[in-house]
């Protein structure tokens, strides 16, 4: 189904929790910045799968919080597998993935993102409150040895945290296999001018160029129709994309996702708020399928580009 500016929405963003075992700074909590408790069962997000595939949604990403954190998650794969034919993937920042990555993949997960925005075991813990380093490398090991392809590590990028690491990320990702997702620090609009944003955001552009003309091979990423530079790293190869979104309108305008949020809404755009839909209340009082569709795609008429 398109959107009122001619947008496909072919895929679903599902937070599965708010609750997460790392506290990141920076965190935009996937946008949900209301605190609830609230959390869809196994057989409620299936069924809002269901009405999903109805509308030729066929793919679907896991967050939330921290989607391993739940201990149904496998079970909620498994559920999703029988809808989302296209493409199942989460993010997770892997501290728990090493104990369900072969589960994962069992189930339906094709790829994974995982969040690591440092190798240096103190910064980590200032980052995240968790000295969890470790884990989170052993999980990144056990998704490859897993066969989610590819793995990708997200990265965002903060000045004077981790901004005079990214060469030894790319060397890290040439080590691993995995593609290196350089992140811009994003926030709403009207956060913009925060003493936060102006502390920690670091513009990649000059890096990217810089990037672009090592790069042996710049291919399109089909997904997000983002350059992917490949590099030689003596005999081996770093793979690395980057994701800057603040004002960016042509990544609003390839924008082809929507999210549902842990306690059960549609929300057509992570920087929004003030357009939900709920869907599990409705669903929760007996609402009919069409009835559920009829909200679904009530959500996809309100997207609206944020940067244009
Ligand atoms: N806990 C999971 C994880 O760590 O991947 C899923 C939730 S987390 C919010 C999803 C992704 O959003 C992470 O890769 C994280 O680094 C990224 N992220 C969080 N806050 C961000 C921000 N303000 N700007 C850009 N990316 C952000």
């Amino acid at each position: 189904m398109l959107d009122r500016f001619g947008r496909p929405v072919k895929s679903i963003r599902v937070s599965v929790t708010e609750r997460c075992n790392l506290a990141c700074f920076y965190c935009h909590r996937e946008g949900e910045w209301h605190i609830h408790r609230e959390e869809m069962s196994p057989e409620e997000i299936e069924r809002i799968l269901k009405i999903a595939r109805e509308l030729d949604i066929r793919k679907v990403k896991f967050t939330g919080g921290e989607p391993l954190v739940r201990e149904d998650f496998v079970d909620i794969v498994a559920r999703a597998a029988k809808y989302m034919d296209k493409d199942i993937s989460l993010t997770t920042n892997g501290t728990l993935l090493k104990n369900f990555a072969e589960d994962l993949k069992k189930v339906g997960v094709r790829r994974v993102n995982v969040s690591l925005d440092t190798l240096d075991r103190r910064k980590y813990e200032r980052i995240t409150g968790r000295d969890s380093l470790n884990d989170v490398i052993d999980g990144v090991y056990a998704a490859m040895n897993a066969g989610m392809i590819p793995v990708k590590l997200n990265v965002v990028v903060l000045r004077g945290i981790n901004d005079d690491e990214l060469e030894n990320m790319i060397y890290f990702s040439a080590d691993t296999g995995a593609i290196l997702q350089l992140i811009e620090l994003e926030v709403p609009l009207e956060r913009e001018n925060s003493e936060f944003f102006k502390k920690y955001h670091v513009d990649l552009s000059d890096f990217e160029r810089y990037i672009s003309k090592m790069a042996e091979k710049v291919e399109y990423n089909e997904l997000h129709r983002r350059k992917r530079y490949s590099l030689k790293i003596n005999d081996k190869r770093a793979t690395v994309e980057f994701v800057r979104s603040m004002h960016n309108t042509s990544f609003c305008m390839n924008c082809t996702r929507i999210r549902l949020t842990s306690d059960g809404k549609l929300k057509p755009c992570l920087l929004r708020n003030d357009n939900l839909v709920d869907l599990l209340t409705p669903l929760r009082k007996g609402a009919s399928d069409d009835e559920l569709k009829k909200l679904f795609k009530q959500a996809i008429l309100l997207r609206e580009p944020y940067w244009r």
